[in-house]
């Protein structure tokens, strides 16, 4: 099989709970708001899922700010970014995949602008060799075209294998079945959907994913 690894990239590369708690707490001193309101962030933020207009109205309401929603969302596209780190070891891990011959790749549903400031800010642009991001691309894991478009600006074609490694049994998972990639579930301490057909691996961290692809 060919040395292809494809990532998601919102926690599986880059620890976006941490990167919105850090916002939250910003955004809590800056409105001299109660720390105990950085819980109820997180919370309504529903780990990234809830839209982001259902989110700003509620913390607008709840606040009772003045700001509309649109400036509320605009200033969070692009403050959050730039507030989420890569996983301790996953960049190092990244460069020793590549040492040792490896393509890497992202594919990521998300808005463009937001995708891209997470992947240049965090470091994780500078050590992949391609990236698809479904805002950019119209087409959304796990639908393989996006999986298809990541393959091929890592110089690849997914018919010769590889490896997806992603938190989202569905998308990343489910997306990399389809296509015959092996697969490896990030479990976020969470149990695997027993309706879904397994992954070939689930491990809690990226590093030790990565290293599973080194010693593969
Ligand atoms: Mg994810």
């Amino acid at each position: 099989m060919q040395r292809l690894a494809l990532f998601d990239l919102d926690n599986t590369l880059v620890d976006r709970a941490e990167g919105l708690r850090r916002w939250a707490e910003e955004f809590v001193a800056e409105r001299r708001l109660d720390i105990g309101d950085v819980e109820w962030m997180i919370e309504a933020d529903g780990d990234g899922f809830v839209p982001k207009e259902a989110f700003f109205t509620r913390v607008r309401e709840r606040f009772e700010l003045q700001d509309s929603v649109e400036d509320l969302w605009a200033r969070y596209r692009s403050r959050h970014p730039r507030l989420i780190p890569p996983f301790p070891g996953a960049l190092d891990g990244l460069g020793r995949l590549r040492d040792a011959g490896w393509r890497t790749g992202v594919v990521t549903n998300g808005f463009a602008d937001v995708q891209m400031s997470t992947l240049v800010c965090s470091g994780v642009g500078d050590v992949v060799d391609g990236w698809a991001i479904s805002g950019a691309e119209r087409v959304r894991k796990p639908d393989a075209r996006l999986f298809a478009i990541a393959a091929r600006r890592c110089g690849m074609t997914l018919s010769d294998g590889g490896w997806m490694i992603g938190d989202s049994a569905s998308a990343d998972i489910g997306g990399g079945q389809i296509i015959g990639l092996r697969t490896v579930w990030i479990d976020r301490g969470r149990p695997w959907p027993g309706e879904l057909q397994q992954p070939d691996h689930i491990i809690s961290e990226v590093t030790d994913a990565i290293e599973l692809l080194l010693t593969s």
